[in-house]
């Protein structure tokens, strides 16, 4: 074996595959990756956004090829420079991708995955697709669905959506562990409603709107998940994802007690978010439980109601209080303003979160002067909605306001974190979707958290494939949240941040993954197993790269 520094291979910048040795191959990608981020580094230097948008494509196409040749090598780069590649091989690198990749020529449709076409398929046809792919990958245990209808929050991507399966998989097996020989990306082919995409020559679905009724829609998922569990086996994890709002509650609702299967939008967010609160009692003065706070949510979509479902159920957790009176402290402000009891056709899903008011503000900011809350969360995709008469309104009202602007990718975020910092006199707790710098405010450095869904999601994931879980619960959500909360060092309080260090993920996961195998063997919801022997079972499950 040669030497890294002297393989020719390296040289070249190419890949070495196949006789060199791991660390070789590894050095050898990361020399390539490191040559195209410094480019971007310098095109954005130069304010070439051009150049900055197309060479971040080809590093996400670089990085899922080597993906697909060597998932060791992919991997292994992925895990050493997670903060730095994440970004590439999820949001923001993987929405201009599902844009502005699949289908065009570099684009080889060859990513390890399978559609099915939603419209023509019966059931045995899923079976025999899906089947197909069982005899290169015998023992799938997750997949992840989508089909593409809102995909991050560029909406309607049709079948060109299959980047975020397929980046989410990725993320459970850089993150939790999973094998990636056992995962499984789908994208259920249901047309798509945005014609140029649809129309464009390249575009790989079916040339047709999404014309399927509620009824024809829930039809197609249900043989899809029975196809899927008949083929894989009733424990295998499947995970919803970027559905729209009109289908996504119910087909949680459908499958949530008879498949091991979450909705990432709803539960997986709720989980990261409610995880952060939680951890920001320590930062908040006279306010020490989620009970003492009063919310206001900007948004009441997936990520809105998700949250506040879960939220609410903490609250019943610390107080033992009705669900009814928990969903008192939490308030939801969509497109149309304060959702109150007086409002009419309200989508079932915002409901239970419809109080009795004496007016009904039809704006965020009458909103947050009516109700003077101590905390608010941004989940609606508009920017600059988080404005300084909002905030300076919070920093009169309470000591520590606590500000999430979780709308991605950055450009749709409510406020930058400079912003929630500058107009509360550096007393916010403040927390983002996409990743903002820490600001230096009155000689204090405050590190923004960013509530990445990743923290959490594969850590569920993971604990309910090593438990052999026949369900996922709120219960579930509500653990990982907690779990997530204590894992927030003392250092990372002192600059203000409420989530973990991004680089310790894969530990935070393998915590997170522990408690639900043991609740899903105490609580006879799997296979059998004391919990004592948790974090044994799961790390057996956690695939390395080059191990054999
Ligand atoms: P969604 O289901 O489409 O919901 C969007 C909500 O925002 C709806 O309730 C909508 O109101 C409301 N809205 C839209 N425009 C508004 C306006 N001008 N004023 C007030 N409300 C407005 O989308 P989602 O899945 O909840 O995602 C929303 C955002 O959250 C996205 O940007 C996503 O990236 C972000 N997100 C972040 C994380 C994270 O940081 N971990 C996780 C998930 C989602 P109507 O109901 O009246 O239409
Ligand atoms: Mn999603």
């Amino acid at each position: 074996p040669s030497s890294p520094l002297t393989h020719p291979s390296r040289a070249k910048g190419v890949v070495p595959m196949g006789y060199v040795g791991p660390d070789v191959q590894v050095d050898a990608a990361w020399q390539r990756v490191k040559g195209m981020l410094d480019a971007i580094t310098a095109a954005k230097e130069a304010g070439d956004e051009d150049l900055e948008a197309s060479l971040s494509l080809t590093v996400y196409s670089h990085l899922q090829t080597l993906s697909s040749i060597s998932p060791s090598t992919f991997y292994s780069l992925l895990l050493a420079q997670l903060p730095l590649l994440m970004p590439f091989v999820y949001t923001p690198v993987v929405g201009a991708a599902c844009k502005d990749w699949y289908g065009t020529i570099g684009h080889t449709g060859l990513e390890t995955g399978v559609y099915i076409d939603g419209f023509e398929s019966s059931k045995s046809d899923m079976v025999r697709v899906l089947s197909t792919y069982k005899e290169s990958h015998p023992s799938v245990q997750a997949i992840v669905v989508t089909d593409g209808e809102r995909i991050l929050g560029l909406g309607d991507l049709g079948v060109h959506g299959m980047g975020i399966p397929v980046g989410k998989l990725h993320l459970y097996t850089a993150c939790g562990g999973i094998d990636p020989a056992k995962c499984l990306p789908v994208t259920m082919d249901l047309g798509c409603n945005v014609e140029a995409i649809r129309d464009a020559p390249g575009y790989m679905g079916t040339r047709r709107g999404r014309d399927l009724s509620s009824d024809e829609f829930d039809k197609v998922m249900e043989n899809f998940m029975e196809a899927a569990m008949e083929v894989f086996g009733r424990n295998t994890l499947i995970q919803f994802e970027d559905f729209g709002n009109k289908n996504a509650f119910r087909l949680l609702e459908d499958w949530r007690g008879k498949s091991t299967s979450f909705n990432d939008d709803i539960q997986g967010t709720a989980s990261v978010v409610v995880g952060g609160l939680l951890a920001s009692l320590k930062l908040t003065e006279g306010i020490d439980r989620l009970a003492d706070h009063t919310f206001v949510f900007l948004g009441a979509g997936e990520a809105g109601v998700g949250i506040a479902e879960l939220l609410a159920y903490a609250i019943q957790q610390e107080t033992g209080c009705t669900p009814a009176e928990a969903r008192k402290h939490i308030n939801l402000v969509d497109s149309k303003g304060l959702v109150t009891a007086e409002r009419e056709n309200l989508q079932h899903h915002k409901q239970p979160f419809a109080h009795q008011r004496s007016t009904s503000p039809t704006t965020f900011e009458e909103s947050v002067k009516l109700l003077n809350p101590t905390a608010i969360i941004g989940v609606s995709a508009t920017p600059n909605t988080f404005t300084e008469p909002i905030l300076a309104h919070m920093a009169a009202t309470t000591t520590n306001p606590v500000v999430f602007a979780l709308s991605n990718p950055t450009s749709q975020a409510e406020c930058t974190a400079l912003q929630a910092y500058t107009w509360t006199e550096g007393r916010c707790v403040f927390s983002s979707g996409s990743p903002f710098d820490k600001v230096v405010i009155n000689g204090v450095t405050k590190v923004p958290g960013q509530g990445n869904n990743a923290y959490v999601f594969p850590g569920i994931g993971l604990g309910a494939i090593a438990g052999g879980a026949t369900s996922v619960t709120e219960k579930d959500m509500y653990t990982a949240a907690v779990t997530l909360a204590g894992e927030v060092g003392e250092d990372r309080l002192e600059v203000g941040c409420c989530y973990p260090e991004l680089e310790r993920i894969r530990e935070v996961s393998e915590i997170i993954a522990t408690r639900i195998c043991g609740d899903v063997w105490e609580e006879g919801r799997g296979g059998e197993g004391e919990r004592e022997n948790a974090r044994e079972k799961v790390r057996e499950c956690m695939w390395t790269p080059f191990q054999e």
